[in-house]
Order: structure tokens, then C-alpha cells, then sequence
């Protein structure tokens, strides 16, 4: 199972393999789709009942237990950031289809009927690379976002979602017609804190709370050369100057929040124009979810008054608040049960970065499964987690649907 492992994730590294080793793989590209469509394959190969639903979620629904619709849930997603690795998100998908399938040999090697379905699911638009919001597919399908504004979100160029999907033929008609009664990921730390403590399985029990606010500032477009400089009112300097202010009071709060301006547009865009509309997307992240309010608080109030003078304004444009989640206390023992009992290290500990589990939780009770990355590195080429590690996953994966499935 673990050769298989390997090779599944060395060939879906391939869709959208870039020269340095890494993937990028946006949502809705050639290269997810082909990524997709050897999904829709190898879900077929397995007999599993290929589904894809409305908002491009593609299901893998086993069968076992065909007097009910009740049904595990167990995925993560294709889908990578520009500079993406090869593990994240498509670690839990390959590991998935491989323990539903190991799952089904199970019972039938065993003549156990099982009591509930599985089903392996690959969710779209996870990362937020091409469209935002992230977690789109699972938030759909959890019923915290309406299909509809899902389908409307539009990419830099303006193409929808909806439309991206239907380009690739992978917008469904329907939801499945399951019941899910629990979701389950494994998915790669993306932190350093398994590596530091030398443990082989994390356990996660609850996300750090993010805020994340993209801002429009806007001046006023006029020739770079002749324009008086008192005149002008350059939205660039406006959105560099909220940036500094934005690091500024993270360093200043000394409470540990993480924060990024990691995306920013410019209108026009011409080195003999003063930029007269800029957004910059902005991020809070911690632990605490009031912590993270305040700090967003803080800046919203502040950076008003930092950008005035430049005779720029502000407006909000998007404002998304993320609590923090807890992940269900029951699927943390399980997962820790588990992992004891096929030998492995195990603790409990919170994510910082988002996951589908999260998206999930809100719906049915979810786990969140990790195993160590090296250095804590992702949304990088060089993300990596040893083939042993994966094998270890893949084995506490397998034996929590077991589980799950046959109690
Ligand atoms: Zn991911």
C-alpha cells in the first residue's frame, strides 16, 4: 500500500509541476483538471461510485453498508498555491482513496458489513489561490457558504467560479445522496511542532482564529513626471505605508499573532501613472480569537488616519472573520487511541493554517490528522515529509475509517 502511496503522489505531482520541484495547480487550470480527471479514474479503477457535485467536490462513495446513507467522509484537496508542494492537500486525498480501499478489502476479507459508507472526497478552491474565499467546495457542501455567491466568486481576470468549472467539466447537478455523519483528513503539518517534539502524529484539536481583510485604497491616476508632488495622491504610497503600520502593531502587541500582506493589485499599473487604486489582502492569525479581533480592530482604526494626509481613501472591501475552531474531542481520542495502538507517538495540538476539516466541523464532527513536515515548510517546492512518516499517516487513516465504519 505505501509503494502505492508513493507512486500516486510522484505521478499527481506531475499536473502543474513546475521547474523547481513544486506544484501549481489553481483551481478550475488544465492542471487541475488533469489532475481530476485521473482522480475520476482511479476512483472508478477501485469500483468506488465517481460524484461530482455542484460545486465541483468530486466523491468517491463506497458502498458498504447499502441500507443506509449514512456515510464517513474522508478527503482533502487537489488544489495548490502558486508555489505549492507536493503533499499538501493531495497527501490526504491519495492517502484517502488508498484507505477506503484497503477499508473495503478489510470487510470483505473478514465478512464483516460494515454499518455505515465511506466515501473519499476531493474538495475544490481549498488554498484560495485563484479565488477567495478558501475552503470553498467544503464550505458549500458544510452549508456555510450559499452555492450560489460560491459559483459568483471571480478570479484576478475576472472568470467565476462557476464558470472555471464548467470549462473543465466539473461543475455536477446535485449533491451525493449520503448522509455524511463524520469527516476525517490527514493532511501534512504545514508548522515545525511535530518535528521539535519528535512526535509522529498530531492530533489537532481546534484552529487559530484569522482575519482577513482586504483594503482599497484610492487616489487619483496623473502623469508621474510634470505632477507637483503635493499634488499628487498616490494610492501605492497609501497601501505601502498601511503595511509598515500593519507589521508595525503586530511587533508592538507582543502577544505572538502571525500576520501576513502577502497580495496586493494596482490600477493601472503603468510606471507613468501614480497608482489611483490599489487592494492589499491582509491577514491576523492567533490562538485567541478576541486577540486576533482586537489586532484587526486596531489597524482598521489606525490606518484611517495613516493614509488621510496622502488625500487617499479607504474602503473595506472584504472582511472575513474565522473563529477558532474546535474539532471534534471525540475524533482527537480516536485518533490518539489509534495511533497508540499501532505504535506510534502521538499529541494533541491547534493548526494555524486552515484545513476543509475546519470548514467540515461545522456540519458533521471532523478530524484533523497530522504528521510532521521538515523545517515547517509549505506553500514551498521544497515541502517535505519523509516516506516513512507518510506511511504512518496513511496506517492511522486506514484504522480510524476502520473503525469508524465497523463500530
Ligand atoms: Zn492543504
Amino acid at each position: 500500500m505505501s509503494a502505492q502511496l508513493h507512486e500516486l503522489i510522484a505521478t499527481f505531482a506531475s499536473f502543474g509541476a513546475t521547474s523547481d520541484g513544486g506544484v501549481c495547480r489553481l483551481t478550475g487550470s488544465a492542471e487541475d483538471a488533469a489532475a481530476r480527471n485521473l482522480l475520476g479514474l482511479e476512483i472508478g479503477r477501485r469500483r468506488l461510485r465517481l460524484h461530482v457535485d455542484p460545486i465541483g467536490n468530486m466523491f468517491g462513495i463506497a458502498d458498504l453498508a447499502p441500507h443506509t446513507r449514512e456515510t464517513v467522509l474522508v478527503g482533502s484537496h487537489l488544489d495548490s498555491q502558486p508555489t505549492g508542494g507536493r503533499f499538501d492537500g493531495s497527501y490526504g486525498v491519495l492517502a484517502g482513496l488508498l484507505a477506503v480501499e484497503a477499508v473495503m478489502s478489510r470487510a470483505a476479507a473478514r465478512q464483516i458489513r460494515p454499518k455505515c459508507n465511506l466515501a473519499l472526497v476531493n474538495w475544490t478552491n481549498e488554498e484560495g489561490a485563484r479565488f477567495q474565499p478558501s475552503l470553498t467546495g467544503s464550505s458549500v457542501f458544510a452549508g456555510n457558504l450559499a452555492l450560489d455567491d460560491a459559483l459568483a466568486l471571480a478570479d484576478g481576470n475576472g472568470v467565476g467560479l462557476g464558470q472555471a468549472l464548467d470549462a473543465i467539466g466539473h461543475r455536477g447537478v446535485s449533491p451525493p445522496a449520503i448522509d455524511p455523519v463524520r469527516y476525517v483528513e490527514l493532511h501534512v503539518e504545514q508548522g515545525a511542532r511535530l518535528e521539535q517534539s519528535g512526535d509522529e502524529i498530531g492530533a489537532v484539536t481546534a484552529a487559530w482564529a484569522a482575519c482577513k481583510l482586504s483594503l482599497i485604497f484610492q487616489g487619483q491616476p496623473s502623469h508621474t513626471g510634470p505632477m507637483p508632488m503635493a499634488s499628487r495622491r498616490d494610492a501605492l504610497r497609501a497601501a505601502a505605508r498601511a503595511i509598515e503600520l500593519h507589521y508595525r502593531l503586530i511587533e508592538a502587541s507582543a502577544t505572538g499573532a502571525h500576520a501576513s500582506a502577502a497580495r496586493i493589485t494596482s490600477f493601472p499599473n503603468s510606471p507613468n501613472v501614480t497608482p489611483s487604486r490599489v487592494q492589499v489582502w491582509f491577514e491576523f492569525r492567533h490562538e485567541v480569537e478576541a486577540t486576533a479581533v482586537q489586532l484587526a480592530e486596531n489597524f482598521l482604526i489606525e490606518v484611517q488616519a495613516a493614509v488621510r494626509p496622502l488625500g487617499v481613501s479607504m474602503e473595506i472591501a472584504t472582511d472575513e472573520r474565522r473563529g477558532t475552531a474546535l474539532l471534534d474531542p471525540e475524533g482527537v481520542a480516536l485518533t490518539l487511541s489509534v495511533a497508540r495502538d499501532l505504535g506510534y507517538s502521538a499529541i494533541e495540538m491547534k493548526t494555524v493554517a486552515g484545513h476543509d476539516a475546519l470548514a467540515l466541523q461545522k456540519r458533521v464532527p471532523a478530524s484533523l490528522i497530522f504528521v510532521p513536515s521538515r523545517d515547517g515548510l509549505s506553500h514551498n517546492a521544497a515541502e517535505f515529509t519523509e516516506a516513512a512518516a507518510l506511511d504512518k499517516g496513511l496506517a492511522v487513516l486506514t484504522e480510524t475509517l476502520w473503525r469508524l465504519v465497523t463500530r
